[in-house]
């Protein structure tokens, strides 16, 4: 069965809040109660776990299995900055300044861009830095702009770079060559140890994003990253988005 769903106003800014959806779980499994015929013994427990069931579904299930919100969002090509790049990139000692925070809580998008300089002398310019800084710089590129450039970039996890493509990167103080840290980032959904437990899922498992509508499809391969501090919040990249029409629906379930 499919819950409603409602859509909250869907903030300015592509990299924060785009749609923020409730989830689309079924309720707590119910019992198929046809299995029962009137001739058949019924235990008086059997009797009071339906009925626990019944209700719990009606009044919504008890803390723990309240469905968590699940909120999609779509991540522009941006970049990570370790402090040495940055001081090539702006100066010795340059902060980055907020332009805006990000749903994970710590994390921002940055006033402060660049431009990625491909093999073919092919440019990206306005390339976002999300912030805090990291202990390796990382650019994360949609295949499209990727095909663009000229770079063979594979799919990978945030922070797995070894062994990945380079480029170069230009900022207003000077240019630096990242000699790998070029991905796409793979599909993924944060989540808190209790919002696992919801969908009783594991770190590094994969889980199943279905995008309903028009141009609805169902990703497969949604790698699952427990944090405690982060909050249920799928991450795709803008080729993703486009490819399944996430600004178009409201419909949208995440499941195992
Ligand atoms: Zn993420």
């Amino acid at each position: 069965m499919q819950l409603p769903l409602r859509l909250t106003p869907a903030p300015a800014y592509r990299y924060d809040v785009r749609y923020r959806y409730s989830s689309t779980r079924d309720p707590p499994h119910r019992k198929d109660m046809s299995a029962s015929r009137p001739d058949s013994p019924i235990r008086r427990a059997d009797i009071e776990e339906i009925v626990r069931e019944v209700v719990r579904a009606r009044a919504g299930a008890p803390s723990g299995k309240t469905p968590p919100v699940l909120r999609v969002d779509a991540s522009a090509r941006h970049c990570h900055l370790c402090r040495e790049d940055l001081d090539i990139l702006f100066g010795k000692g340059y902060e980055l300044t907020v332009f805006r925070e990000l749903y994970q809580k710590g994390n921002y998008a940055a006033n402060e861009t660049v431009t990625i300089i491909g093999p073919r002398s092919r440019l990206i310019s306005n390339l976002r830095i999300l912030g805090p800084l990291r202990k390796q710089s990382q650019v994360e590129l949609a295949f499209t702009d990727a095909i663009m450039l000229g770079i063979d970039a594979p799919i990978r996890l945030s922070g797995d770079i070894a062994g990945t493509p380079g480029c170069f990167l230009m900022g207003p103080k000077g240019m630096c060559e990242l000699k790998e840290g070029v991905i796409r980032a793979a599909i993924h959904v944060h989540m808190s140890p209790d919002e696992a437990g919801y969908y009783g899922v594991k770190h590094k498992d994969m889980m199943k994003l279905r995008v309903g509508g028009d141009a609805g499809l169902t990703f497969n391969r949604v790698q699952v990253r427990i944090d405690p501090a982060t909050r249920l919040n799928v991450h795709m990249d803008t080729d993703e988005a486009n490819a399944c029409g996430l600004h178009l629906t409201k419909d949208i379930e995440l499941y195992k």
